[in-house]
Formats: structure tokens, C-alpha cells, sequence
């Protein structure tokens, strides 16, 4: 029977067959390197919505309901392609959230935007 290879180094392992590591030390490493692989893919799309709402933000300033030129936001690099969240209104249109901002398509060149209070 042919023994498994360490997940991390590839090196046969001995012991029992549902071991998937030589050593502690590999156990450790290939751990350590999935949280970090994990930890940046998540940051990329982090930085996204976060800019997406820095973008809303700064638009907005202090109002709760505003109306902007979808080529604004996309000359302000925003994302429409990520969001936190969704909605459907009474209306039956569709809410984008940013967090606590909302978009939605107010028609093809106007995008509609509130801040929600939680
Ligand atoms: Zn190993």
C-alpha cells in the first residue's frame, strides 16, 4: 500500500493513513501558509468595497439620498460589480448595499444613492 504524501513538502508519510503530514513542523507551515494565502485574497476584495464606499462617502457628504451620473462613479473607478448586500424595494427594484450606503439604477445614466441609518 503506498503511503500518503505530506500536504506540504510531498515527502511519504509513516504512521496512520489518515496522517496528511510528516512532521509538526510541516503541519505548521502549510497552516500558516493557507491563513496567509486567505488572508490577502480576502484583502483584494476588502479594498474594493471599501473604496467603493470611500467613494460613496465623499459624494454624498452629509446628505441621505442623492442622485449621481453613472459615469461619475465610474470615472471615480467605482465597482459596481461588488457589493455586501441586496435588497428589493416596494417598488420591486433592486438595492445595492455598500455597507451603509444603498445604489440602485435610477435609469441607464443616473444611479440613485441613500445612507442608511442602523
Ligand atoms: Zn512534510
Amino acid at each position: 500500500m503506498l503511503a500518503n504524501k505530506c500536504l506540504h513538502c510531498g515527502k511519504p508519510v509513516k504512521g496512520r493513513t489518515d496522517k496528511k503530514f510528516c512532521s509538526i513542523l510541516c503541519k505548521n507551515n502549510f497552516n500558516y501558509e493557507q491563513r496567509t494565502r486567505t488572508k490577502s485574497d480576502v484583502k483584494t476584495i476588502d479594498d474594493i468595497l471599501h473604496r467603493n464606499r470611500i467613494i460613496l462617502s465623499t459624494l454624498m457628504g452629509d446628505s441621505r439620498k442623492e442622485t449621481f451620473d453613472r459615469m461619475l462613479l465610474l470615472k471615480a473607478k467605482f465597482r459596481f460589480d461588488f457589493h455586501t448586500g441586496h435588497y428589493l424595494n416596494k417598488e420591486g427594484k433592486t438595492y445595492w448595499l455598500i455597507y451603509d450606503y444603498a445604489w440602485m439604477e435610477f435609469s441607464d445614466q443616473k444611479i440613485l444613492v441613500i445612507r442608511k441609518m442602523y
